[in-house]
């Protein structure tokens, strides 16, 4: 199938991709949709999360590494193109790694916006995803990063007088967050339970504030979890396949227990009201764009 709809997913990390709306691209990508990922940092800072993965050519080569694993991953969800934003992980704030001066976070904010600005003007996607500003917990300094630099950048990529030297402006129409609805944890506790008796979400997860009101789209992955699990699993340093924070439950049954990914319609320049003035929760991301894109 072709498409003349493009879309822009922007994550912190190498394994991002594939924990955060990996069948929602999956699925774009299989519609014909062109997809391009920029991953801001190199990821440099991870430790080795799998302890089959724990040697010390992994562990000396771990950049080199973590950039295989992403190709493949990008490659199983359908990625057309895996752009490298140029940065250092960041690691989180007591590590030696979080005071290097060339790492995403300490990097200046001017220059890195520039870099995503000057990559939406090449790619011109219509829709971008990104990070929230309330990201539930997980308050790592490259993921909060992503979001600073995305707000300026929806903008400035249609201003001709933002960034002269970054391209031909590009004003994308809507800009989403990826988000981690508290249903679906509550679902799949719930599912861990009857049928393995057990559950990897405990009350750090189950007692954590909801967001779920903010969720303004809801797309269908169901059949899409293959390729999230598959690309999961391609970052074999990260993810031990036996982890069952991850795969806590047979593919089939997590599919079916809560088919959707959710998004935050966080910046739109185009009115998605229906005739009533009426909001609803969308099913697509490119719904109001479809039929009059360039
Ligand atoms: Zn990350």
């Amino acid at each position: 199938m072709e498409s003349d709809l493009r879309l822009l997913s922007i994550h912190a990390h190498p394994d991002d991709e594939a924990s955060k709306g990996a069948g929602t691209v999956a699925r774009y990508s299989k519609e014909g949709v062109r997809c391009v990922l920029v991953c801001c940092t190199d990821g440099g800072a991870g430790d080795i999360l799998n302890e089959a993965m724990k040697t010390p050519e992994n562990e000396d080569n771990i950049v080199a590494v973590r950039r295989a694993e992403l190709d493949r991953s990008a490659d199983i969800i359908g990625f057309h193109r895996v752009a490298m934003l140029g940065y250092l992980d960041s690691g989180m704030p007591d590590m030696p790694e979080n005071k290097h001066p060339d790492n995403f976070a300490n990097a200046p904010l001017d220059e890195a916006v520039e870099r995503l600005v000057a990559l939406i003007r090449e790619e011109r996607p219509h829709v971008l995803i990104t990070y929230s500003d309330h990201q539930s917990g997980y308050l790592h300094p490259d993921h909060l990063r992503v979001n600073e630099i995305s707000i300026p950048a929806f903008t400035a990529a249609g201003d001709p007088d933002a960034y002269p030297d970054a391209g031909e402006p590009w004003q994308p129409l809507k800009m989403y967050y990826s988000a981690w609805s508290k249903e679906r944890i509550v679902k799949t506790h719930e599912k861990c339970l009857e049928v393995n008796g057990e559950s990897p979400f405990d009350e750090r997860f189950l007692d954590r504030e909801s967001e779920d009101h903010l969720i303004t789209t809801k797309i269908d992955v169901q059949d899409f979890w293959n390729e999230r699990c598959d690309a999961l699993l391609a970052h074999a340093t990260q993810v031990d396949p036996n982890e069952s924070f991850w795969f806590p439950l047979p593919r089939d049954i997590a599919a079916a227990v809560y088919p959707y990914d959710d998004f935050e319609l966080a910046m739109s320049t185009i009115d998605t009201a229906n005739s009533d003035g009426v909001v609803e929760i969308e099913d697509d991301l490119f719904f109001g764009i479809r039929g009059q894109s360039t």
